[in-house]
């Protein structure tokens, strides 16, 4: 996802601890797919469903399913959901929906390793998760924005990114609308004067959040193939051209570098969407949405980079998944650092280290104002905010001195092998930095903790004096940063002894609050040049002493 950030001032690490993600996992079931029917219509926001949720039972005797589903109460204004009935086997079963949970029992010892599906009807007026409303053209459209736990105001559903599963949406809507989902069109008929049924199908699994559904009057045209694979690109009639050409390209590029890179592009497509459901862009799975405004016909840099952005997603986040919030760095930070490897591989390294620059100044700016803030601490979508700039820019920068530390080749073979291993499936922090550790040989955990469960980043005091007695070139260093961490990490010099020279590299490994280091040196230096390749996450403060 690419948003701008309302930031939650954290009090302190007690605060923090009471955000843990309590979700209700549930590790005896597993959804294997979603089936949701829904009718759409012109003369009311209410919507009807159908879902036939397909459950592989792992244990015996469950007694209980739960689902997430928000409930209609006054409180929303008599916006919610009511369940109607539960089905199994066409028989009704009992059900309780209540707290925005609904309970579903069997009523019968299911076994362990079948699948089971059960059909829940209900109707109501979303109060979230799917806008209802005009575009900003004042056309009525239809659009979700599940992102990160509001797929339950619409879709009964494990609304959770620890569940993945496959998923197809029949939708009932007025006939003028298209209709634009994940995975491959079956099926588009009239089925009578007013209304059209659209049906499409994802046979590959991915958490809730990816499901996407809109509604509108749309142009549709379809950019090419990429792997056999359709790309297309969805926008307001009235935008056709604007959106035409915006979308033209890089999609298709993007595509062919993650997939070089990293592996296979899973998804049975990629539409390129235009919605007034989102500013910046939503990477759901194979249907990417991009806020309204973004389309202007300039095909702007800023579109450009979201739209790369939310096509790295499709590899990270999407096909491989956090397996809580806590890790959302997994998803958030590697798209945003793989959006910089395209810039770099497609635009030039100059454009990969500007990048790196912008994304540093984010987070220094950041922790003026919240110095407390880890990349990964325990949250929970039920009560605050699971990302910041900080999961994005400094995860970004985790994955750069990750790749600086190990080297190119080395990374690029560990992302492979993370990618392989958790493909379609979830992956946490430490899963991935085992296949680093492997591939690197490298103890790596120091290195991890420092950057992602600790706040802040370094500072750094260098003063240098050149010993004319000795010959020698003595560098004293200070780590001035506030928080409770001393950082270990390589720091390194470019030392000219004239600037018309090629400089001398030197480099040190801090470990200490301070430390000094000593080089042999001929001359006193003309310039030095601390982290001239823009390698540390660190603001340098660099000054001779006189
Ligand atoms: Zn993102």
């Amino acid at each position: 996802m690419c948003r701008k950030f309302i930031l939650i001032t954290i009090l302190c690490s007690v605060v923090i601890h009471c955000f843990a993600d309590k979700y209700p996992r549930n590790y005896s079931i597993d959804i294997i797919h979603y089936s949701f029917e829904l009718k759409l219509s012109d003369s009311t926001d209410e919507i009807k469903g159908k879902a036939s949720v397909s459950i592989l039972f792992k244990t015996n005797d469950i007694k209980q399913i739960r689902l997430d589903l928000i409930n209609r109460t006054e409180k929303r204004s008599g916006k919610g959901m009511v369940v109607e009935s539960v089905t199994y086997n066409n028989r009704s079963i009992e059900f309780i929906h209540q707290n925005d949970e609904l309970l579903i029992k069997p009523g019968e010892s299911l076994e362990k390793n079948k699948t089971y599906t059960f059909v829940i009807q209900y109707k109501g007026i979303p109060a979230d998760g799917l806008r209802i409303g005009p575009t900003k053209y004042g056309d009525r459209s239809f659009f979700c924005e599940n992102w990160p736990n509001r797929a339950r105001h619409w879709l009964p559903t494990i609304d959770h990114p620890y569940d993945k599963a496959t998923s197809e949406f029949i939708v009932t809507a007025p006939f003028k609308y298209k209709v634009v989902s994940n995975g491959l069109l079956l099926e588009e008929s009239q089925i009578n004067k007013d209304y059209k049924l659209t049906h499409w199908k994802q046979s590959v699994p991915v958490s809730c959040w990816l499901f996407v559904l809109g509604v509108a009057e749309f142009a549709v045209q379809n950019v090419g193939h990429f792997d056999g694979k359709e790309i297309q690109t969805w926008v307001y009639p009235k935008d056709r051209q604007a959106g035409f050409y915006d979308f033209a390209s890089p999609t298709k590029e993007v595509l062919k570098f993650y997939t070089d890179y990293v592996g296979p592009f899973v998804y049975e497509k990629l539409a390129n969407i235009q919605t007034p459901s989102v500013n910046g862009g939503m990477e759901t799975s194979s249907a990417i949405f991009y806020g309204e405004d973004l389309i202007n016909g300039k095909a702007d840099t800023r579109l450009k980079n979201i739209v790369i952005h939310e096509i790295a997603h499709q590899w990270f986040g999407n096909a491989v998944t956090e397996t809580t919030w806590d890790d959302a760095w997994l998803s958030e930070g590697f798209a945003t650092y793989f959006t910089l490897l395209f810039q770099e591989h497609e635009y030039g390294h100059g454009e990969y280290i500007d990048g790196l620059k912008k994304a540093r100044k984010t987070v220094f700016d950041f922790y003026k104002k919240d110095s407390a803030y880890s990349i990964i601490d325990d949250r929970s979508a039920e009560n605050g905010q699971v990302t910041s700039s900080i999961t994005y820019q400094k995860g970004a920068w985790v994955l750069h001195m990750l790749r600086e530390r190990i080297g190119h080749e080395n990374f690029k073979k560990g992302i492979r092998n993370y990618y392989n291993k958790f493909i379609n499936a979830n992956a946490t922090t430490n899963d991935f930095i085992e296949e680093m550790e492997k591939v690197s040989n490298e103890k790596l955990k120091t290195f991890f903790k420092q950057w992602l469960n600790k706040p802040g980043y370094l500072k750094l005091n260098v003063h240098w004096t050149f010993d004319e007695t000795n010959k020698q070139l003595i560098f004293r260093l200070n780590q001035t940063q506030q928080q409770d961490v001393i950082f270990e990490a390589p720091i390194e010099f470019y030392v000219y002894e004239e600037s018309s020279k090629t400089p001398q590299t030197v480099k040190f490994e801090l470990n200490t609050r301070t430390a000094e280091f000593k080089i042999p040196f001929s001359r006193k230096p003309v310039l030095i040049l601390a982290d001239p390749r823009t390698a540390l996450l660190a603001d340098i403060n660099l000054s001779e002493n006189l």
